[in-house]
């Protein structure tokens, strides 16, 4: 296939460089200047998107998403597909398939889920809405990308899963970090709490597979400085996008709410910037009872 690569950043270079190992034709464009293994580089974005069977996207946010729409879909063939696999607000990813198919392209909302070692593993999970036409086209590159692709239905749905499951990951992350915490001031040990909640009604991804508390459990960030990984601010990107949509869609979500206020404390007033989203125990460990 002949695909265009939108943003080749940490997520999108090595995702362009599995597609071209797989012998696709990739070409790509970065304002950046960025390039990735096997990618030809190419000056615009109109120049990427001329000719293409796919354009694919993978972009900071939906602003830039829709700016860079506005310049691709003039110049894609007709019946070629726009594919954005970044993660932006329910709103942006509908616009942008409406105008796609306004004028006469296929469109996909893929945001991922497995970070930056996903993509360099091509091991990611794709969250795709969008019309089974378009699914049955994009499918065969989800495979190269990533291990799976869920159709979650009409355009803006794969963004909607995507925010859904991240702040649960938030929310989760944050009560177990307070947990350990309070663990902590109960003399209760750690390794205890882990071998009792990981095998109890307790459990969760963000103590099973991510545990926050270093030496416990597999290896996470939290056994490396609590470096990225998934950095906090990322999670607080995606905790507003979560509030954005409940607003706009009228939903009541309270724990969400306070996970959203919990990162916007912990990444502008003190110090999670740069740190992993699971840093919250430390966080945690200083504090007393409020
Ligand atoms: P990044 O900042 O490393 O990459 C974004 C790239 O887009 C940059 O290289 C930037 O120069 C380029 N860009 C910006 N404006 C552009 C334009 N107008 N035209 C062309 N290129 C432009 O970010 P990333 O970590 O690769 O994340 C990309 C997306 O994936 C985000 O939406 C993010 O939320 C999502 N995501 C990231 C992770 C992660 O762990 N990093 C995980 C899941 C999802």
């Amino acid at each position: 296939m002949k695909i265009g690569f939108i943003g080749l950043g940490n997520m999108g270079a090595p995702m362009a460089a599995n597609l071209a190992k797989a012998h696709h034709d990739v070409t790509g464009f970065d304002t950046a200047g960025t390039t990735a293994d096997g990618v030809t580089q190419s000056a615009t974005a109109e120049a990427v998107a001329e000719g293409a069977d796919v354009v694919i996207t993978m972009l900071p946010n939906g602003a830039i998403l829709r700016s860079v729409a506005d310049q691709v879909i003039p110049a894609m063939k007709p019946g070629a597909v726009l594919l954005d696999c970044s993660t932006v607000d329910v709103d942006s990813a509908r616009a942008v398939a409406d105008a796609a198919q306004a004028a006469g392209l296929l469109a996909l909302d893929a945001p991922v889920s497995g970070g930056i070692g996903g993509a360099q593993a091509g091991t990611l999970t794709f969250m795709v809405g969008g019309a089974d036409a378009a699914f049955a086209i994009a499918n065969p590159l989800f495979d190269i990308m990533g291990q799976k692709a869920v159709h979650c239905g009409p355009s803006g749905n794969g963004q909607a899963a995507k925010i859904c499951n991240n702040m649960i990951l938030g929310a989760t992350m944050i009560v177990t970090c307070e947990a350990f915490a309070l663990a902590d001031k109960l003399s209760l040990d750690r390794q205890k709490m882990f071998d009792v909640v990981s095998t109890s009604s307790g459990y969760s991804w963000s103590m099973n597979a991510y545990c926050p508390a270093p030496g416990i459990g597999p290896q996470s960030p939290a056994d490396n400085d609590y470096k990225p990984g998934f950095a906090a601010e990322l999670m607080l990107k995606d905790l507003g996008l979560a509030m954005e949509a409940a607003k706009s869609a009228d939903a009541d979500t309270p724990i969400g709410q306070m996970a959203q206020a919990l990162y916007q404390q912990f990444v502008e007033e003190e110090d999670g910037r740069g740190r992993d989203f699971s840093a919250m125990l430390p966080r945690f460990e200083k504090r007393g009872h409020t």
